[in-house]
């Protein structure tokens, strides 16, 4: 489904990430691990069409060349950014969060369909949809950016560091969203600090370090890897 292939970001002179090489199958969900200013949100951006920096290289979603692709032709290929800091409305109802998430000309086209599957997905949407999403709590923010991010139909949702902020129980309900979203076939490809718990559940992970990835395994071999639980899990 999303192939990344020699995916290179400069900002300047400054490179940011070298020759990347990754992919996320349907269905699946793959973490991206790696310490601040490895160049994991450039590589969420450049896929995303987002990047302010010089993008090289390659990134297809089942076939369709992205890079050089303006952002919301990105979306209407199918890829969707939760980005970090969730970039809900707070003063807006959670209801019209959601609809804003439906802008590309194929959502709007099945904005009631759309509306409907994200509120079965997550019911507490549906329950909350008059509610202003400044009164909700970290948690219930985080579903509505990543409902409002559902309302474009992706087949791959990006998510940067979308845990951050939020309490550990928090953060147990954001992955088994996450899970619940895998379950209908989309691809997730997240970006996260908390190693422990993304790996729990994702399917595959990449690590990089300082611009590169230097590791990628799947989920499990890499939670029991030496090396990564000194950098990552906290020594285990
Ligand atoms: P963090 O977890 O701290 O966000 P990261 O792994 O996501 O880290 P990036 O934000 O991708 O890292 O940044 C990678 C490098 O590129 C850093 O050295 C950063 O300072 C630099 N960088 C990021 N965005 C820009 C920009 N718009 N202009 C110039 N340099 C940038």
């Amino acid at each position: 489904m999303l192939d990344v292939t020699g995916l290179s970001v400069a900002y300047g002179k400054h490179p940011a990430l070298n020759e990347a090489v990754l992919r996320v199958n349907r269905g699946e969900i793959v973490v991206i691990l790696g310490a601040d200013g490895a160049g994991k949100s450039t590589l969420l951006k450049a896929v995303s069409g987002i990047c302010e920096g010089r993008v090289q290289g390659s990134v297809t979603l089942n076939g369709t060349e992205l890079v050089g692709l303006p952002p919301h032709r990105i979306v209407e290929e199918g890829v969707a950014l939760v980005p970090e800091g969730r970039g809900v409305f707070p003063d807006l109802t959670v209801q019209e969060n959601l609809t804003l998430g439906a802008y590309s000309d194929r959502a709007r086209e099945e904005e009631g369909a759309n509306l409907e599957r994200v509120m079965t997905l997550f019911p507490k949407l549906g329950e909350r949809r008059g509610q202003v999403v400044r009164t909700m709590s970290g948690g219930e923010q985080q579903m509505v950016a990543i409902g409002r991010a559902m309302m474009s139909n992706p087949a791959l949702l990006t998510l940067d560091e979308p845990s951050l902020g939020l309490s550990p129980l928090l953060c147990k309900e954001l992955f088994q969203n996450l899970s619940l979203v895998r379950e209908t076939g989309i691809g997730i490809l997240l970006v996260e600090q908390n190693a422990k718990q993304s790996l729990a559940i994702a399917d595959r992970g990449y690590l990089l370090e300082n611009t590169r990835i230097v590791h990628e395994g799947r989920a499990a071999d890499l939670r029991s890897d030496p090396a990564v639980q000194a950098a990552y899990l906290g020594g285990g």
